[in-house]
């Protein structure tokens, strides 16, 4: 983490779990161990159905609600759909687009994950843009190549006033719900490569506002040493985000003085 250029985001996928009756419940239960973390943002990306509810049930909370992906158009006939400004206008801040679960189970390309940035930053959200390669990817060598190519993708066409609102949350497949994390070293490097393709990009400000985050297994126990990482900025957190005091453990370790 490195505070004094960019912020330090904790962000939960709570990905298809949780019913509006747990989601009270999660509220309930967090509000007193959370506290007022001050120096880390902290979100939950919640299915659509209940975001409505969870803006309210968090509102006295320190937690922003995301949501877990959008559709790259404004409106029209894609039926189950929803659009980045219809979630901008119920109060949702973050979008997670271009999770691996979306890219290898819906067909998500690196294509429409740029068409959603765009749609994303032009409602006034906060794009979270997941990255990250599969074990036969680490092990034929091509990690680095790979990822550069995924953040220019989903960067191409977006202006430099623009990126300073986008996270880009480094996921490496292998290590998504599997308990399998990558080592603070391994996060750590993967994270400042691509803070280095940003700088080509934009330059080395812009390079040094954007929070990159790493993701994969993250858990209270490891959170501290990831998080440790110059270049690591918080966190993307699936399973851990679903118990209360999990999910504080991993704030605390982001919010440490
Ligand atoms: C995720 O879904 O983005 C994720 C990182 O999941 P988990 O923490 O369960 O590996």
């Amino acid at each position: 983490m490195n505070r004094r250029y960019r912020k330090t985001i904790i962000a939960g996928n709570w990905k298809m779990n949780k019913t509006l009756t747990e989601t009270r419940a999660f509220a309930d239960e967090i509000r007193p161990l959370l506290g007022k973390p001050k120096w880390c943002e902290v979100v939950l990306c919640v299915p659509y159905v209940n975001i409505p509810a969870a803006i309210r049930y968090f509102k006295d909370t320190r937690i922003a609600i995301g949501a877990e992906n959008c559709h790259y158009e404004a409106s029209g006939a894609y039926t189950g759909e929803v659009t980045a400004e219809m979630l901008k206008e119920v109060g949702v801040k973050y979008v997670i687009i271009g999770h691996s679960e979306r890219r290898q189970y819906y067909n998500e390309t690196d294509f429409t994950v740029n068409k959603k940035v765009h749609a994303a930053l032009e409602a006034g959200l906060h794009p979270i843009v997941c990255v990250g390669e599969s074990l036969e990817q680490r092990e034929l060598g091509i990690t680095s190549e790979l990822i550069a190519y995924q953040v220019k993708a989903a960067l191409a066409g977006v202006a430099a006033e623009q990126v300073r609102r986008i996270v880009i949350a480094y996921e490496p497949i292998w290590a998504i719900g599997t308990g399998k994390t990558a080592t603070a070293e391994q996060a750590g490097e993967v994270c400042e490569e691509i803070r280095a393709v940003v700088r080509k990009l934009y330059g080395a400000r812009v390079a040094r506002a954007v929070t990159i985050q790493y993701g994969g297994s993250m858990n209270a126990k490891n959170a501290a040493e990831l998080l440790a990482q110059p270049d690591v900025d918080g966190g993307l957190i699936g399973g851990a985000s679903l118990k209360p005091a999990d999910f504080v453990q991993i704030v605390n370790a982001a919010n440490q003085e």
